[in-house]
């Protein structure tokens, strides 16, 4: 085991190994994961590689330090289907006037995003570092961050893609070993083509970077003629934006092997002329409900939002860390069978957890280093919650002579794992009257206190944030807790 890999070891879709993991640079561990197309709620399966990937990256952050590690994970808000539901929802005022498709498309992605993330946040997902949105990036940028119309237009410079039928598609045929992620080759993906539906191809498997919008649709201008990218396009551009040509870690669900992230991989690789793209790429396996594959005409299709307000399935609400626990009771390769009988064990085994924990005052600050070694082996969670069964049976059996260890440890580690046993509690009017207090003393321009008051809070978890009305032009501090 090399030192830069800290004894990590991660499975690679790309070598089907697991692999030491060694960063590309220890001081900026750098990791990509797709986020969520906004045009409706996430569904308890777009939470499992929030989830899983959460875990790495606190992982990551455990073992490389916290501010070494940067988390990309960004929102998809252009979609056709996204297009379709602000035409569904805001078909009327589109047709009187009264608001313009982008405008429309903008509150369904302004509302869907934000609803994820309080879902997410409910689940005890940290944020990500950064959490672009692909619209930012289709044309160049006034900071220089890569963007998707000089992404295609190197490829197109570098002989990778061509335009047809008003489209640009990449040509696969230009890149010989397109395939490795998925295992799939040209041949295997010609024999199989129906060619007389994209007869504009060179080859059935090229893919489409940038197609022509009509006036209706929502379009930008581009070399090409005003129109909007393709969906793979986004991720590349992002990755490069806040990553770099390659980075470590790419991550998804299975299902985006191929041909999402195949895709990427081409195009990253063919405008960057680099080799990989990400060193490491990691695929959560799916979910289905009881038995199911989870769909919306077989009616066993819940949105996280429903698990955690109604009493939709199972009849009754369900906490989020009792979800994020049972998710994280299966390896996140193998798939899980969501159920209500999951979820209950999932709840019976937090309460005794809790119930420990307890008995510690505080967290400490010695993470235990059977739950890091469990983890640091592909993410083995399963094996990590064994050792916190046992520190709760050794918590529990304590005998009262010095510090309970093992209840200090458990607390810790369910900290570290994100349940919300040691979150800040937070008495909401203590905030406002020290707020309160605060605001006299900077009107008695008593800066001094005044940051003492501020500092406070920060060290109890509550950060403020100081901004002035809008309207009366006033000063005002609003607070928010620190994650
Ligand atoms: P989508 O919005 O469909 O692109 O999905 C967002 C993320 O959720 C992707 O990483 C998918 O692979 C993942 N995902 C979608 N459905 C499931 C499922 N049933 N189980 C696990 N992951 C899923
Ligand atoms: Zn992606």
């Amino acid at each position: 085991m090399s030192d830069a890999s800290q004894g990590l070891r991660l499975y690679n879709t790309l070598t089907r190994t697991k692999e030491d993991f060694v960063p590309i640079d220890p001081r900026n561990v750098r990791m990509y994961v797709c986020g969520p197309t906004v045009y409706d709620f996430a569904h308890i399966g777009n939470a499992r590689p929030v989830i899983v990937f959460d875990v790495l990256f606190r992982l990551l952050r455990h073992l490389h330090g916290e501010t070494h590690v940067t988390y990309v994970r960004n929102i998809t808000d252009v979609d056709d289907k996204i297009n379709a539901r602000a035409l569904r929802d805001f078909g009327g005022e589109i047709a009187s006037g009264a608001l313009s498709l982008n405008e429309a498309i903008r509150r369904v992605t302004e509302k869907t995003a934000d609803q994820f993330h309080r879902d997410v946040a409910t689940l005890g997902c940290l944020e990500p570092t950064v959490e672009p949105r692909a619209t930012e990036f289709v044309e160049p940028r006034a900071d220089g961050k890569a963007d998707m119309i000089t992404l295609i237009q190197s490829l197109i410079g570098r002989g990778h893609a061509y335009v047809a039928a008003g489209e640009v598609l990449f040509d696969t045929a230009s890149m010989p070993d397109y395939g490795q992620l998925s295992k799939r080759n040209l041949d295997e993906q010609q024999a199989g083509a129906r060619i007389a539906v994209d007869a504009h191809k060179k080859n059935p498997g090229d893919f489409v970077l940038w197609k022509l919008s009509s006036p209706e649709e929502p379009g930008w201008q581009s070399p090409w003629g005003r129109g909007r990218p393709g969906w793979h396009i986004e991720c590349s551009a992002m990755s490069a934006a806040y990553l770099g040509e390659v980075f470590d870690i790419h991550g998804g669900g299975l299902d985006l092997i191929f041909p999402h992230h195949e895709n990427e991989i081409a195009q990253s690789r063919c405008a960057h002329g680099t080799s990989v793209m990400a060193n490491v790429w990691m695929h959560n396996g799916f979910l289905q409900v009881e038995g199911q594959k989870m769909s919306k005409s077989l009616g066993n299709f819940y949105s996280i939002h429903e698990l955690l307000e109604t009493d939709i399935f199972g009849g009754r609400k369900w906490p989020g860390d009792v979800l994020r626990l049972a998710m994280l009771m299966t390896h996140y390769r193998e798939p899980i069978d969501f159920s209500v009988r999951k979820l209950e064990e999932a709840e019976n085994t937090l309460r005794k957890w809790k119930r420990a924990a307890d008995l510690a005052p505080a967290a400490g600050s010695q993470l235990p280093v059977e739950v890091v070694e469990a983890l640091s082996d592909d993410l083995a969670t399963y094996a990590a919650f064994q050792q916190l069964t046992q520190l709760a049976g050794e918590a529990t059996d304590f005998d009262g002579s010095g510090d309970n260890a093992a209840a200090v440890a458990l607390k810790t580690a369910l900290t570290f794992l994100g349940f919300d046993i040691g979150a800040t509690k937070v008495d909401e009017t203590v905030v406002a009257k020290a707020i309160g207090e605060r605001l006299m003393l900077i009107a008695a321009k008593n800066w001094t206190e005044a940051d003492r008051i501020r500092d406070e809070l920060l060290a109890q978890g509550v950060q403020l944030k100081d901004g002035k009305d809008p309207v009366t032009g006033e000063r005002v501090t609003t607070w928010e807790i620190k994650r």
